[in-house]
């Protein structure tokens, strides 16, 4: 963790306009006179290019007349969409009131008619998809095409797991019989349990699953060993029920993949994800074999807690106190500061979104209580939903929102409409390195203890990001080659797999306890397969370029340059492009260095303030 001092004096504060949504770029209000006019327009120049194309097949034989149709789907995509202006305005206001049905009606209405304009315009994509694979490469080396390449080759590459149309239909309408239905049953039963938990007031109340969850991580030990006694309970009634539809899952999946002739169970996910699986499997086998890290992390918070060892659900208890407050306009300042310091064009970024109303700061009756950053067509601006109740954790979530949102502004000035996003693989990247760049500043003005306090709750959070989703990858890949291999997992069995690999990273410290060997009945990420390594990797990528930009800032350049590639190629390529190799350990282990970094600083802290012996 860097300590170098960022000079505050040297930038003037931020102008802060208002703490508003200003829509009118979109609209002036609810009832402006001209929706109806551009409505009209979005529906003319969306069936404008599907009655171009929709009788037509040259497009599908020649590269030349491709570039043509692709070109003017572009623009569609870049100045009307499916649902032009409206779609976005109505959507922003259900954010900003959610209470208010007349706001909803008008959202489902446009949604309604945005509908109607996608499955009449899907046709498009769906046939090049169906491009035959020996004409596939014509496509890519036809330099007129340049242009959409990797929007082709994402295309072509998920389009060579695609079964025939009849049976993809069939597949599609079972998914609900042979998945879905599953696993809603599964969480169902779950969410309609209620327990007798002692509540943070210390009275004994019966409270609803979704509740007793939380209620785990309470300061208050009584509460939280109470809430897991309630949630082991729920659990054991339902494993038997949970085992039948995991073998289920794990069995659809099996079937899928086996038609669909995919090499491995993660194939789709990578795929999906615009990322290599050697790639992947770079970053889980870099990540597993630094597992010492999570592990000397929860020793440290075991020797802080004064206890011998945590129990599982005691893992994420937090340690010390973080009660400092920091006013939206103090935060937003040491915030703009801090992207200033980095690069000049991402505080000019933010003094825009600031000076233009294109942040919702403050918290408000009936606003959505989260936080996002939002974009839709390229043509329209990016807005930034927050609720800034001065916490130091505000404070991150906006650097947080704003790295995503620089990350949108600069892809907008390089890439085209078809381009406009970013993979999932990476979506986190912008985000995740403006947050540490703001904690970087803030642990440097406080104190020791406030410092310690942070530092151990980062480290919390790094550990859940990084180290306990990898080691979750993992148990999902030993779960789909196991039930592979056998055919059927008792509860027993899948009960073992989970605690051996959550046991690999905890270390010793923390008790694989009694009852947390059905912890997996609950964890919804494993039934959607191989999703998580994604929190890891943009974590890790980002930490990797934090650690670049400490040794040398100049280093910002290319933070850059992958910031505005967007969806123009693989993450791969793009690193490749920049001379970093991502298939090489090195480049996250430099990621896994400063989380390394950060765990020898707290170690020391806690020695020099004495709350630890040497
Ligand atoms: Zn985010």
């Amino acid at each position: 963790m860097s300590r170098t001092p960022v000079p505050a004096a040297k930038t003037r504060p931020l102008r802060i306009a208002g703490t508003a949504w200003n829509l009118t770029p979109l609209f002036e209000r609810d009832d402006d006179p001209r929706m109806e006019r551009k409505r009209r327009i979005v529906e003319r120049k969306s069936y404008e290019f599907i009655n171009a194309w929709r009788d037509r097949s040259d497009y599908l034989e020649d590269p030349a007349i491709l570039r043509q149709a692709l070109d003017q789907y572009e623009l569609w995509k870049r100045l009307y969409g499916s649902d032009g202006d409206e779609g976005y305005y109505f959507w922003l206001r259900t954010q900003q009131d959610q209470n208010d049905p007349k706001l909803k009606a008008r959202f489902n209405k446009i949604e309604e008619f945005s509908k109607k304009i996608e499955n009449d315009i899907q046709f498009f994509h769906l046939r090049i998809a169906r491009i035959k694979p020996e004409a596939q490469r014509n496509f890519l080396e036809y330099g007129g095409l340049a242009k959409y390449r990797h929007f082709l080759e994402r295309i072509f590459a998920e389009s060579r797991f695609h079964l025939s149309e009849p049976e993809e239909k069939i597949l599609n309408l079972k998914s609900a019989t042979s998945y879905a239905n599953w696993t809603k049953m599964t969480s169902g039963f779950l969410s309609k349990e209620e327990r007798t938990v002692v509540t943070e007031e210390g009275v004994k109340k019966a409270r609803p699953f979704s509740e007793i969850v939380g209620l785990m991580n309470s300061k208050n030990k009584r509460t939280r060993d109470s809430a897991v006694g309630a949630f082991n309970n729920v659990l054991e009634k339902h494993v038997e029920t949970a085992e039948a539809e995991l073998n289920s899952v794990l069995q659809n999946k099996k079937i899928d993949d086996e038609l669909r002739n995919t090499p491995r169970p993660d194939t789709l996910r990578h795929l999906a994800d615009d990322i290599e699986s050697g790639v992947v499997d770079t970053l889980v086998d870099s990540v597993a074999a630094r597992f010492d890290i999570p592990a000397r992390y929860y020793a440290l918070k075991a020797r802080l807690l004064k206890v011998p060892r945590l129990a599982y659900h005691e893992r994420n208890a937090e340690y010390g106190v973080v009660a400092k407050r920091y006013p939206y306009p103090q935060a937003a300042n040491l915030v703009y500061t801090v992207m200033n310091k980095l690069d000049s064009q991402f505080g000019a970024i933010f003094a825009g979104f600031s000076n233009n109303g294109q942040i919702d700061a403050l918290p408000k009756k009936g606003k959505d209580s989260g936080a996002f950053c939002i974009h839709h067509l390229m043509t329209q601006p990016t807005y930034i939903l927050l609720n800034h109740s001065g916490k130091l954790h505000d404070v991150l979530t906006i650097a947080h929102e704003l790295g995503h949102g620089i990350n949108n502004e600069l892809i907008r000035e390089k890439q085209h409409a078809l381009d406009f996003g970013t993979p999932t693989s990476t979506a986190e990247v912008a985000s995740t390195f403006m947050e540490d760049f703001v904690l970087d500043e803030i642990l440097h003005t406080a104190d020791d203890e406030l410092r310690l306090a942070i530092m151990m709750q980062k480290l919390n959070d790094d550990v859940s990001s990084i180290f306990r989703q990898v080691a979750c990858y993992r148990f999902e890949q030993e779960l789909h080659g196991s039930f592979r291999a056998k055919g059927y997992l008792s509860k027993e069995e899948i009960g073992k797999l989970f605690q051996k690999h959550m046991a690999a990273y905890m270390g010793k410290a923390v008790l694989q306890s009694p009852g947390s060997e059905n912890w997996w009945v609950y964890w919804s990420h494993i039934r959607y397969f191989f999703y998580v390594y994604s929190y890891a990797s943009g974590l890790l990528i980002s930490k990797s370029l934090q650690n670049s930009v400490k040794q040398d800032p100049a280093f910002i350049v290319k933070v850059k340059e992958f910031l505005s590639a967007g969806l123009s190629d693989s993450p791969m390529n793009i690193f490749a492009k920049l001379g970093i190799d991502i298939t090489d350990k090195q480049f996250w282990d430099r990621g896994l260095d400063e989380i390394e970094k950060l765990l020898n600083d707290t170690e020391a802290l806690a020695k020099k303030l004495g709350k630890i012996k040497k």
